[in-house]
């Protein structure tokens, strides 16, 4: 059975952006098809600045809600990354595979190690380091294919290029993984700029639909989405941006064409408004079990600490292959 490894950052609260692009595909169509396994990655979130409690936090909230949008621990494994050693042991032997060149030339390095030094801090030395992290993550496993959209890419590429490497130098140990496309996520972009990708970790507000949004805060936002310039509601990424990412809201939300949504709207007031009515329906269905699970918090510690413990027996015989193979 084709194995599938997907992970979420807990650097920010969970957004549409994570839902639609990412985690609705794991838990309505990767689970069912694959033995997979899906990790908050927060040994991820200590690369750049962190507060412990938010980490803490922000981790039982990703686990609760990957279980809220339908994950199931019986058919699937959820767990946190940190709790499961064989990722930082496997990491070190992959960091003495990777060259410091490869990962330099890393665009998210290259982006937030620029942002860092535009504020005037120091970056930290895991910022560079971070996709053998993310290699050992996926390499651990087995891993065939990982879901990830397309910032992530270059990541998986790096991945496949350590595991080949290390495969040619030690002798097979690792399986070569690629990169999937959940085929109908979208690609959501911030709602006040349509150019930038809604992404969790810029916590910059107005522009970000959070999962745990109100509905009434979700109308807000979506109402005062920036639109293009003309009149015409147009699927173009290039020339009406804001528009064609309602269109993509709308169509993911609604299992609509967005192209074809285009056509159905004549304002961009009525696109507005059914795109914030179908968000508001599509995050109710998942606050409302989210609700159930917090009521239960020890629920969700047990799915973690299971879900660690079948992670760990998965890893444990690849890493100590790969420790072998290395020479140790
Ligand atoms: P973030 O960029 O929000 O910190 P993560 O790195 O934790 O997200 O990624 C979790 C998953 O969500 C990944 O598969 C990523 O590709 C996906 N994702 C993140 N932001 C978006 C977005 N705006 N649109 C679509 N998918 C997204």
């Amino acid at each position: 059975m084709t194995r599938v490894f997907s992970g979420i950052k807990p650097t920010g609260h969970v957004t549409l952006g994570n839902y639609l692009g990412a985690m609705r595909h794991w838990a309505e169509v990767d689970q069912h098809r694959a033995d997979s396994l899906f990790c908050i990655v927060d040994l991820h979130a200590l690369t750049v600045d962190h507060d412990p409690a938010r980490v803490r936090r922000l981790s039982r909230q990703a686990a609760t809600l990957l279980l809220a949008t339908g994950l199931d621990p019986e058919v699937c494994t959820v767990f946190l990354q940190s709790h499961v050693d064989e990722h930082t042991r496997l990491s070190y032997l992959l960091e003495c595979v990777a060259s410091d060149g490869e990962m330099r030339r890393m665009i998210q390095y290259k982006e937030k190690s620029a942002r860092e030094r535009e504020r005037g801090g120091s970056m930290r030395l895991s910022l560079l380091t971070y996709p053998a992290l993310m290699a050992a993550d996926i390499l651990a496993y087995g891993t065939d294919e990982v879901p990830v959209g397309d910032d992530q890419t270059q990541h998986v590429e790096l991945t496949r290029d350590l595991a080949v490497r290390f495969n040619q130098r030690y002798g097979h140990t690792f399986t070569v993984p690629r990169a999937a496309r959940p085929g109908v996520a979208a690609r959501v972009m911030n709602l006040q700029d349509p150019t930038s990708k809604m992404g969790k970790s810029d916590d910059s507000g107005p522009g970000i639909v959070y999962l745990l949004d109100e509905p009434d805060v979700v109308r807000k936002k979506i109402m005062r989405a920036v639109t293009d310039s003309g009149r015409d509601v147009e699927y173009d990424r290039e020339t009406s941006p804001g528009v064609t990412n309602l269109l993509e809201i709308l169509a993911a939300c609604t299992g609509g064409d967005p192209r074809a949504l285009a056509g159905a709207y004549e304002s961009y007031g009525a696109l507005k408004e059914d795109t914030a009515e179908a968000v508001v329906e599509v995050l109710g269905t998942v606050q409302a079990r989210h609700r159930e699970l917090c009521a239960d918090p020890t629920q969700v510690e047990g799915v973690l600490r299971q879900g660690a413990e079948k992670a760990r027996a998965m890893a444990r015989p690849t890493v100590d292959a790969a420790y072998r193979a290395i020479g140790l």
